[in-house]
């Protein structure tokens, strides 16, 4: 069997642990799904049994203590591969699993062949390159790049049992003490099903008031390059691409952003971009789906402006 973290917000598994569910059968073996603190709806997903791990210290997200409980059910198990997503926190829990068993970790995989040995193809250089690699292990660990497997539906009752680990003061030494919100609140750059993006072409930290204000009328959220967080116009937390978040929105409006592969990195679950430049020949005007070539000031405003019209 094959065991897979599932990560969940808001009562449910994110998107990119049912990708990871879906790469996870092309093993041939039986899924088992870990999840902290609650149980959510798998039977969608091909889960053969869900182990619903739950302890008083896991109220708060600790990266050890995951790592610690995944290895714990994976010797009970005796899985043959353990899986994560390949999000911040996925490949986090993951890299200490493997750095406090020894075990290898694969990160950010397209897909597998099953072995011996296992043999994964994986992004590398922020998805400018894919390697082939191979792991000679007995439980070769693996995290999958997000948006890159579609989710596939595969109907099958789980059954869910509940996990309690062994946890220790030294599996809890870092753990979320505290959530602040984002400044400005509002959608989540991850989770928002548009995101308008701000570049070095947006000129100053003042001149993303159109952007807010663009973002605000399409109830959309306020993204970023890194030209501009170095510039500290935007925080952060702001910010899409290989250092950044990695967004997967409908659409994507990149205002001002010459497109990298360093930003293009973040923007790979982007269902459409439409790209805003000056310069026709920038790599994200060759990129989009839909293109703008002109002045960002004037070209902003005026959707804005046709928006109003039209709400
Ligand atoms: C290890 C590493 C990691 C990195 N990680 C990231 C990352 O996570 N995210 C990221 O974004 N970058 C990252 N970078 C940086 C990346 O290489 C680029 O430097 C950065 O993305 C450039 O930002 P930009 O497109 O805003 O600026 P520029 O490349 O300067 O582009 C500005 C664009 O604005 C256009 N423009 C100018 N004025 C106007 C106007 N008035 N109207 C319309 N268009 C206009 C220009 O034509 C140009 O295309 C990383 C780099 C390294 C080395």
């Amino acid at each position: 069997m094959v065991l897979v973290l599932v990560e969940q917000a808001g009562g449910n598994a994110i998107d990119p642990s049912l990708q990871t569910l879906t790469l996870a059968r092309s093993f041939g073996q039986p899924v088992h799904a870990l999840l902290v603190g609650s149980a959510t709806d798998l039977t969608q997903h091909g889960v053969a049994v869900a182990h619903v791990a739950q302890h008083v210290a896991l109220g708060a997200y600790a990266p050890d203590a995951w790592a610690a409980m995944l290895n714990q059910l994976a010797v009970q198990l005796n899985a043959s591969a353990v899986l994560a997503a390949g999000t911040d926190r996925g490949n986090e829990v993951m890299a200490r699993f493997a750095a406090r068993t020894g075990l290898p970790l694969a990160a950010n995989c397209t897909s597998v062949s099953p072995g011996p040995p296992l043999t994964v193809t994986r992004l590398r250089w922020g998805g400018s390159l894919l390697e082939e690699a191979r792991l000679n292990s007995e439980r070769p660990l693996i995290t999958v790049a997000p948006y890159v497997v579609p989710i596939e539906p595969s109907s099958m009752p789980a059954d869910v049992e509940p996990f309690a680990p062994e946890l220790t003061d030294e599996n809890l030494l870092v753990r979320v003490v505290e959530h602040v919100a984002a400044p400005g609140g509002g959608v989540s750059l991850t989770e928002a099903k548009v995101v308008v993006s701000g570049g070095r072409g947006v000129g100053s930290k003042e001149g993303f008031a159109i952007i807010e204000e663009l973002a605000g009328l399409l109830g959309a959220a306020v993204g970023c390059s890194r030209a501009v967080t170095s510039a500290g116009w935007r925080p952060h937390t702001d910010q899409v691409g290989q250092t950044g978040t990695k967004v997967a929105p409908d659409v994507y409006i990149a205002c001002g952003i010459s497109g990298a592969t360093q930003h293009m990195a973040g923007l790979k679950g982007a269902k459409r971009i439409l790209a805003i430049n000056s310069d026709a020949q920038a790599p994200m005007m060759q990129n989009a789906d839909y293109t703008v070539a002109g002045d960002l000031k004037e070209i902003v405003p005026a959707i804005s402006a046709e928006i109003r019209k039209v709400k």
